[in-house]
């Protein structure tokens, strides 16, 4: 395959995954304020893994990061069957591996970031790392309606705690979470404790 048709390919490949998970997102919206189409999420974190020269099947497994964990409740469930069966394994597998277990209580899925983050694959480490600076700057710009101060500052500390073991992979991708979480952490010190 020549350099362009790979090119032509991977930009396919991006897409065809930007296409499906516009449409398993359809109907789901962002917990901000701003109830944002939760499309915006995953574009933004496979745009931050692109930025940062992360492999293909990172940016495709970012695009379809949340299809099968968001789907579970839709009439038609997204699987990763059906990931595996349009983008592969390696992309199922990546999916896989940053997708909780709804199953479990939500503390325990919390949990189990931190615990299990240290062992991801790199690409999977990179797809973590990207999805917190998303979740951070969300959280800064459009804080999800009734989060209080407290429960801000202590989402703001577990995705600390999960990025710091999806750290090592990619530099500069590092570099990008640390600015991020300085930054989210100094506006809610800004902000200060609640009166009343
Ligand atoms: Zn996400």
């Amino acid at each position: 395959m020549d350099a362009i048709s790979q090119i032509e390919s991977e930009s396919q490949g991006i897409l065809r995954a930007a296409v499906f998970a516009a449409r398993i997102h359809a109907g789901h919206r962002r917990k901000g304020s701003a109830a944002e189409p939760y499309v915006n999420h995953v574009l933004e974190v496979a745009e931050i893994l692109a930025a940062h020269g992360a492999p293909s099947a990172a940016i495709i497994a970012a695009l379809l990061h949340d299809t099968v964990e968001d789907s579970d409740e839709d009439p038609e469930p997204c699987t990763l069957a059906q990931i595996e069966a349009a983008f592969g394994a390696e992309v199922a597998g990546l999916v896989a591996e940053v997708s909780d277990d709804k199953s479990l209580p939500k503390e325990v899925r919390k949990g189990l970031q931190v615990r299990h983050a240290p062992h991801a694959s790199d690409a999977a480490k990179q797809l973590k790392l990207a999805d917190k600076i998303s979740n951070l700057r969300a959280i800064a710009a459009s804080p999800p309606k009734g989060w209080d101060h407290a429960r801000r500052l202590e989402y703001v500390g577990w995705a600390g705690r999960v990025a710091a073991g999806a750290k090592g992979a990619n530099p500069a991708l590092d570099a990008l979470f640390e600015v991020t979480y300085r930054d989210a952490v100094q506006r809610l010190a800004a902000e200060g404790w609640p009166h009343g």
